[in-house]
């Protein structure tokens, strides 16, 4: 073993803006004599957190996310992904103290706007220093990291049928039920990544070039983010979770909601190659009182998600196409079981570039700024 390896427990952090993301690496118990040095303290936090799935009433560990056989700094182990409320930072605090995380010398690498914010917090509760890393050089450090890792880790939705999306994709309205029945998930070989960009959809969005390891510039973003989308659809339909929002998006229909070509146009139009079924105007209807009032709930949540994934998605193809790049990969958690916005991007991609772009994802959505924080043990 590597003595001058830092102390256990190693953790990485993200504080973001909505969420905490931690990752926790678990040591193999392989080596009898290792574990014995082990302290009650760190036991009874590798068993809290190996044990369970939920922490408190908010806490919850994507169980399915996990990585066993992942070495850092020589050490075998298991990587464990842990999300909560970033509104929760306090109770998180508290319950990291009862299991006496306040009694080991230690220090979290952590990354996003709360590892500013809550710094003094960690200091006070737990007698820990956060070690700040910058949120990008995070982020593609995680990206790449899991990706060599996992061979599933990339993938992209494929339409099933023969032909290329863009070719019917005017007898097809793009946003039925009918439309994005037709995509699979298929794995993708991302092995040759460069250059790339990739699109971080948090509560505001990123847009990165990576053209290296190393080298990787923010070349636009946007407010209009997973925020948008959860703060739009709580105002509009009264839900209170993620998970309620995109149910209700699940089953809704956003043509009552936004006015399409065709309700311009009587049918497509032509010259421009703009479908009937085409969004004309986000949200166009619901100037007319008689369609405010036919409008449902679930028809207001599908098109607060069809329009907040629709921007997103032309603003990737426009920073894809100003740098000449074709590969577009988008993680974050506004696609965590979120289906639907990750085939609306490939759609939207394959579509207005003519199937020259390809819309990539990655399993591990949100966790790469934290995982990026980790990989600072692998030093
Ligand atoms: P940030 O670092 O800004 O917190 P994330 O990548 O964690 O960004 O993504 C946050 C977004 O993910 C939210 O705005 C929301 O759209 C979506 N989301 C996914 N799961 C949840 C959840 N359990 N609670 C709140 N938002 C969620």
């Amino acid at each position: 073993p590597d003595n001058s390896a830092p102390p256990m427990p190693w953790f990485g952090m993200d504080i973001g803006g909505t969420l905490t993301k931690l990752v926790y690496f678990e040591p193999r118990e392989s080596n009898r004599r290792e574990l014995d040095k082990e302290t009650e303290v760190l036991k009874n936090i590798r068993r809290y957190l190996t044990r369970n799935s939920a922490y408190g009433n908010t806490g919850r560990r994507d169980v399915h996310l996990q990585m066993d056989n992942v070495t850092i700094r020589n050490r075998r182990g298991t990587l464990h992904f842990i999300r909560f409320p970033s509104s929760e930072v306090g109770a998180f605090l508290q319950l990291a103290r009862s299991k006496g995380m306040a009694a080991l010398v230690n220090t979290i690498y952590a990354t996003g706007g709360g590892a500013y914010k809550f710094e003094e917090d960690f200091i006070k509760e737990v007698n820990m220093r956060l070690d700040k890393l910058d949120e990008l050089d995070a982020l593609i450090a995680g990206v790449l990291f899991v990706e060599a890792m996992n061979p599933q880790e990339c993938y992209y939705w494929a339409p099933l049928e023969e032909h290329p999306v863009h070719e019917h994709a005017s007898d097809t309205p793009p946003y039925s039920e009918q439309a994005l029945s037709m995509y699979v998930r298929k794995p993708y070989d991302f092995s040759n990544p460069y250059p790339f960009i990739l699109v971080n959809i948090g509560s505001g969005v990123s847009v990165l070039v990576v053209t290296g390891p190393d080298d990787c510039r923010r070349v636009s973003g946007t407010s209009l983010g997973g925020g948008t989308f959860l703060g739009l659809c709580c105002l509009l339909t009264g839900c209170a979770s993620f998970e309620e929002a995109l149910a209700l998006a699940a089953r809704g229909d956003n043509t009552p909601v936004d006015k399409l070509v065709r309700d311009i146009y009587g049918g497509d139009y032509a010259r421009f190659r703009l479908p009937g079924d085409l969004v004309a105007s986000s949200f166009g209807h619901m100037c007319a009182a008689e369609r405010r009032a036919a409008v449902s709930r679930a028809d207001l949540a599908r098109a607060t998600l069809v329009t907040i994934t629709n921007n997103i998605g032309s603003i990737a193809r426009l920073c894809a196409l100003n740098e000449n790049i074709d590969k577009v990969v988008f993680c974050g958690n506004f696609l965590r079981v979120n289906p639907l916005s990750m085939k609306l991007l490939s759609y939207a991609m394959a579509y207005w570039s003519r199937g020259a772009l390809k819309a990539l994802f990655l399993q591990h959505e949100g966790y790469f700024g934290a995982v990026g924080c980790l990989l600072q043990f692998d030093d």
